[in-house]
């Protein structure tokens, strides 16, 4: 069973461990260095990127995670972590800042005020089967993606048609919405497989 540890700084960190213990894990949350060094993958929940951030420098976890994301560790981040994952946010708080991420832009809470929360169908590339039913709140979305980046899923209608919502470069992966809510195991599945053949 792949190790894989859940950033517990702050956000759905309960909802993940289940759900990637739901899919062959041996799950278990990580908050400081030497509980990273035991792990094989880590995810990196949704919550909210600017208290994550500012964890991440009282805890020391900077560090160890961007070293371990160079080292070719898999980590899959949602919403949140999809910000703490990327290279650029726009609408970001001046002091926050991410891990050695994915060469994209997101914005955060991009969907508009009116619409904090909303569903809509999203099909993930290399995921089987019927689109997922994405949940989005306070969602970020992806505007822009180096050549490096492989574009998994999109907004298929509605107002946000077409935006960006789940990329890959490498071992690094992103959604901005939460799988880990709605009890479709498909993508912490995925995402186990790609720790276990890393
Ligand atoms: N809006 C939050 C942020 O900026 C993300 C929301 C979420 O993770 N559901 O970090």
């Amino acid at each position: 069973q792949p190790k894989i540890g859940v950033l517990a700084l702050q956000g759905d960190v309960r909802e993940h461990v289940a759900a990637l213990a739901g899919s062959g894990a041996d799950a278990r949350p990580v908050r400081r260095p030497a509980e990273l060094d035991a792990v094989d993958g880590l995810v990196i929940p949704g919550g909210e990127s600017t208290t994550i951030s500012k964890l991440a420098d009282i805890f020391e976890m900077r560090e160890p995670i961007d070293k371990r994301i160079f080292g070719g560790m898999p980590v899959y981040g949602s919403c949140a972590g999809m910000i703490m994952l990327a290279g650029e946010v726009l609408d970001g708080r001046p002091d926050q800042r991410g891990f050695a991420g994915i060469e994209m832009t997101v914005r955060r809470n991009a969907f508009g005020r009116q619409v904090d929360s909303f569903e809509a169908p999203v099909a993930i590339t290399g995921v089987e089967g019927e689109p997922f039913h994405a949940v989005f709140i306070r969602a970020p979305w992806v505007e822009r993606v180096g050549e490096g980046v492989e574009v998994l899923g999109r907004v298929t209608d509605g107002p946000a048609a077409d935006r960006i919502v789940a990329v890959r470069q490498g071992n690094l992966v992103a959604t901005s919405f939460h799988p880990e809510l709605t009890g479709d195991l498909r993508l912490h599945r995925w995402f186990v497989e790609l720790v276990r053949a890393a």
